[in-house]
């Protein structure tokens, strides 16, 4: 089965409006002879995604962002509604990353209300699964993937689950330069397909696009993207430069 491949940048808390302007003019001219059947993704800060979507109409370039409430309004000082976002032109959400996770206390059950709401405004959420260094080194990497998994998709029918992302990020090689082996990213990438056929069926875990992220760059983009359960990258650091991002798209 043939899925698209998802080349997403995830900025973090980098780059101005004006930089972020400028650098998506860049990678437009740089993207000129990419083909369609690989969706590139920005996620700039809230406040660059109205007009990064504006500047980039009609450009192969999607924009995404990297975090939202589950809450279609109300009063919750800070935070940004998934009606808002789709609105200002954004075609992906991030969800789950681990930094929500470890510096904003969400939960496996904060992420499944996040999903949830992101699908009904039609927007595609990209959820992060991944587990910690301690727990790789415990040997319990498949049961903390089954249950951000399990207990982030809870509730969604297959319909829904069919137009999902999940990204396997390992947080130990989130932003330190160690990625996981080829075949390790593989093999928990292939897992999550399981989880996914257990939970709405192969013919839906055939078409989950699952991506690996944890220090994607150039160098080993392509080994990675070979396998043939990962079908794309959410990149941080090298997302930050034209030259290392479009080196990964490149591959
Ligand atoms: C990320 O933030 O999702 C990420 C994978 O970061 P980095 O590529 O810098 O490890």
């Amino acid at each position: 089965m043939k899925r698209k491949t998802i080349i997403a940048g995830n900025w973090k808390m980098y780059k101005t409006v004006s930089q972020g302007l400028a650098f998506v003019e860049e990678l437009r001219r740089a993207m000129d002879n990419i083909g369609s059947d690989v969706d590139v993704v920005v996620c700039p800060p809230f406040i660059s995604l109205y007009p990064l979507a504006q500047a980039l109409q009609g450009a192969a370039i999607k924009v995404g962002a990297q975090n939202m409430h589950w809450e279609e309004e109300g009063a919750f000082t800070g935070e940004v509604a998934p009606g808002m976002l789709k609105e200002a032109g954004c075609t992906y959400v991030i969800i789950g990353h681990s930094e929500r996770r470890q510096f904003f206390h969400e939960t496996d059950e904060k992420v499944n209300k996040k999903v949830k709401a992101a699908l009904k405004s039609g927007l595609i959420p990209i959820m992060c699964v991944g587990e910690l260094l301690e727990e790789r080194e415990a040997g319990t990497t498949e049961k903390v993937i089954r249950t951000q998994t399990q207990v982030g998709l809870s509730g969604l029918t297959a319909e829904e689950a069919a137009s999902l992302v999940i990204a396997y990020e390992p947080v130990w090689a989130i932003g330190t330069g160690k990625t996981a082996s080829n075949e390790d990213a593989q093999e928990v990438v292939a897992f999550i397909r399981t989880l996914l056929a257990d939970l709405f069926g192969t013919e839906v875990a055939d078409k989950v696009p699952l991506l690996y992220g944890g220090s994607v760059k150039p160098e080993n983009a392509k080994g990675l993207l070979e396998r043939p359960d990962v079908d794309g990258a959410l990149v941080g650091g090298a997302s930050l430069e034209v030259g290392s991002f479009m080196g990964i798209i490149d591959n």
